[in-house]
């Protein structure tokens, strides 16, 4: 089958001088195409407007300067209503994916439809440092938290109070149909309860998490927790870290990251974090876990763990919790201002 032709506009600011114009442009392409999933090979052309004030340099010489082959148009607006510091983009290409126009920076204010919240979606296979960066990005952007991971936790804790066999689709259902799974903040701290009853203190041992990761195969609980993350993401700018944040509960996310590393690596961090905790675990059983769960969470049927086209993939098997949280901030702060 093919793609569809799909019109998609971005607009960045510059000041007028080869180096900021040549910045921009090239951001602006680099977050159109990743936002969008396209590539060259799926544009028909491009159309590049400059505001009057922009007579430094050309961004269409930046564009072929940067190694994209592609047909490309560029003109001068009239800038009489003061619409200065602008290069607008115009793309035609050939894709099934939703549009997403890109506004950056100052360029924005362009864009009317654009929400005033953000919302960032961090995904990645277990232990691989998500809950502490979202926590601390969350932190220095001033933004809401929410750990998805803990729901599905409350929700294997409570199959394994009753005693049902996770793996039981229809037992999981009939255990879980008039569960009611509550999310509170208590001076910015997370919790989770159960018909009323905070569970945030129990939900994290090694048995809960393989509960959870059974549970979470089972599409009559993906479906129940789904409003309970979506509701948050509406009306606050969020940091959601799960596994399905960027392809299911928030597609249309600013901004998406797939925070991963190796199974031993993780599996150390989680040994280490367990240990630390006072929790007797031995790193063969933790790294076992680590696998299991990554099978689990990537081979189930629905929601599976899977980076998002659009998501920027961080490798954290030699970075450190700081510095993928540096990652994300400037990343962040570099497409807003
Ligand atoms: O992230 P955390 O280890 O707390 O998650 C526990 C389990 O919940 C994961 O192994 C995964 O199976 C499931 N989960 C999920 N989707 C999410 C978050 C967690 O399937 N968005």
């Amino acid at each position: 089958m093919s793609k569809k032709t799909v019109t998609i506009h971005g607009a960045v600011t510059a000041q007028n001088t080869q180096e900021s114009v040549t910045a921009a442009v090239i951001r602006l392409i680099d977050g159109l195409y990743l936002k969008n999933g396209i590539s060259d090979a799926d544009v028909a052309g491009m159309s590049i407007t400059v505001a009057g004030d922009l007579t430094g340099f050309s961004p269409d010489r930046a564009i072929r300067e940067a190694g994209h082959n592609v047909a490309l148009k560029c003109a001068t607006e009239h800038t009489k209503d003061g619409v200065n510091g602008f290069i607008r983009v115009t793309v035609t290409a050939q894709s099934d994916n939703p549009v997403f126009n890109v506004y950056l920076g100052g360029a924005r204010a362009l864009s009317a439809d654009l929400t005033k919240y953000h919302s960032i979606a961090l995904d990645g296979p277990s232990g691989a440092g998500k809950s502490t960066v979202a926590k601390a990005v969350a932190k220095k952007l001033n933004i809401t938290y929410l750990d998805t991971g803990a729901l599905y936790r409350a929700l294997g804790l409570t199959c394994l109070n009753n005693g049902v066999d996770v793996r039981d689709a229809k037992a999981v259902e009939q255990c879980l149909r008039d569960v009611k799974v509550g999310l509170d903040y208590e001076n910015g701290v997370q919790r989770v309860t159960v018909d009323g009853v905070d569970v945030t203190a129990k939900i994290r041992t090694p048995e809960v998490s393989m509960a959870a990761s059974g549970v979470s195969a089972v599409p009559y609980v993906r479906e129940k927790l789904l409003g309970i993350q979506r509701d948050i993401a509406t009306g606050s700018s969020v940091i959601l870290d799960g596994r399905d944040i960027g392809t299911v509960v928030l597609p249309s996310a600013e901004f998406k990251f797939f925070l991963t590393a190796s199974a031993e690596v993780r599996a150390k961090r989680r040994f280490d974090e367990l240990t630390a905790k006072g929790q007797k675990v031995v790193y063969e059983d933790v790294l076992n876990d680590v696998i299991t769960r990554d099978r689990n969470d990537s081979t189930r049927a629905v929601a599976p763990l899977k980076q998002a086209y659009d998501a920027v993939k961080i490798d954290s098997d030699n970075m450190t919790a700081d510095q993928v949280v540096g990652f994300i901030i400037d990343y962040v702060e570099g497409w807003l201002q």
